[in-house]
């Protein structure tokens, strides 16, 4: 009889990519009782599958939480994807720390089989989700900036959107947006008074992201405005009365 350890050990080797014969010698254990374990220990899948590989791929569980997520990604977020380095990383300013525990919730929302850990940066804060399937949940991963690449959602990602518009807004604001407060006095009755005006505004440099953004709005009823940066344009203001209101209601200032 051979000790559990053994057992354990000797298929491994193998399936490593060890010899039969070098594994057999080094241990001291019949080439046969090596074969035989090995047919026993089952294939270990590396991580467990994902909504998208499977053979008939679907759309996450947590819909909203994809929504509010595919949002971050786009104005704050990063995919890696390479050999033994697979994660989803979505840099968060240290001034919200709302929002940080918001984009982890997210994560694990939308993928609960995979780690999440923070790292520490200047002034901000990488939340990581380590998972080989975030490249099948976000297909729009890629080498280089998002600005520099065509960012057109598949079809499963838009029925997202539409289903959860406000998530998605709210995801987008969270990252590349921001609630600002305009302020002037006027005289009323002769007395000063002062008057706020708040706004929102998205800035960021990909056309595509920003019309994703603006389509979005159109469609939750909320009215924009496209304002110059320099020579290009980059921002989207919400200043309207009504419209900041309804934003106010789904969004709100960062926390
Ligand atoms: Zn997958």
């Amino acid at each position: 009889m051979y000790a559990l350890e053994t057992r354990k050990r000797a298929p491994k080797l193998v399936s490593q990519g060890r010899s039969l014969n070098s594994v057999s010698r080094e241990m001291g254990i019949s080439r046969h009782a090596i074969r035989t374990w090995l047919t026993r220990i089952q294939p270990i899948p590396r991580s467990p599958a994902c909504v998208r590989c499977t053979p008939i791929p679907r759309a996450p569980h947590d819909a909203a939480a994809y929504s509010y997520l595919f949002g971050l990604y786009l104005g704050d977020g990063h995919v890696m994807s390479k050999p033994r380095q697979h994660h989803l990383t979505i840099t968060c300013a240290d001034a919200w720390p709302g929002l940080i525990d918001e984009a982890e919730a997210a994560m694990r929302r939308v993928l609960p089989s995979a780690s999440v850990s923070r790292s520490q940066k200047q002034g901000c804060t990488d939340v990581k989700s380590f998972s080989v399937h975030w490249k099948c949940l976000v297909p729009q991963h890629g080498p280089g900036k998002k600005h520099d690449r065509r960012i057109h959602p598949e079809t499963w990602q838009r029925a997202i959107m539409d289903a959860h518009p406000w998530e998605f807004i709210r995801g987008l604001v969270h990252s590349d947006g921001c609630r600002i407060i305009n302020w002037t006095t006027r005289v009323v009755a002769g007395k000063r008074k002062r008057y706020e005006y708040p706004r929102y505004f998205f800035t960021n440099k990909s056309a595509d992201i920003r019309r994703l953004y603006s389509e979005t709005l159109d469609r939750v009823g909320v009215e924009w405005k496209a304002t110059r940066r320099g020579s290009e344009t980059y921002n989207i203001s919400v200043a309207k009365r009504a419209s900041v209101s309804l934003m106010d209601q789904h969004i709100g200032p960062k926390y």
